[in-house]
């Protein structure tokens, strides 16, 4: 089963910020207001398509050019708890 992407309703912060560390993008937008605009179930990857299209090294990326724009909330906001600690807690419970 093919994992659902992230839509703009997934998003927990009323704030997303995009910045990418090859050409100093940096942006804020108002989540609430993407969504009156784009509709709560557009892919967040996509957003991010659209805004890298004004940046000519994600249009056209070159070896070791291309551009890094992104959103680090992600990273932390849907990444799987921390591999150690939970599967310490896991191990232990399961011992006794
Ligand atoms: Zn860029």
């Amino acid at each position: 089963m093919p994992e659902k992407p992230r839509t703009l309703a997934d998003f927990k912060l009323p704030l997303m910020a995009l910045t990418c560390t090859q050409c100093g993008r940096k942006g804020r937008y108002n989540v609430a207001r993407l969504i009156e605009r784009h509709g709560p179930e557009m892919p967040i990857r996509d957003f991010i398509d659209v805004i890298g299209r004004s940046c000519h090294r994600w249009t056209h990326p070159m070896k070791h050019q291309s551009c890094g724009l992104g959103c680090d909330d992600l990273i932390y906001m849907f990444m799987p708890k921390p591999a150690a600690e939970g599967y310490a807690e896991q191990m232990q419970t399961d011992r006794g």
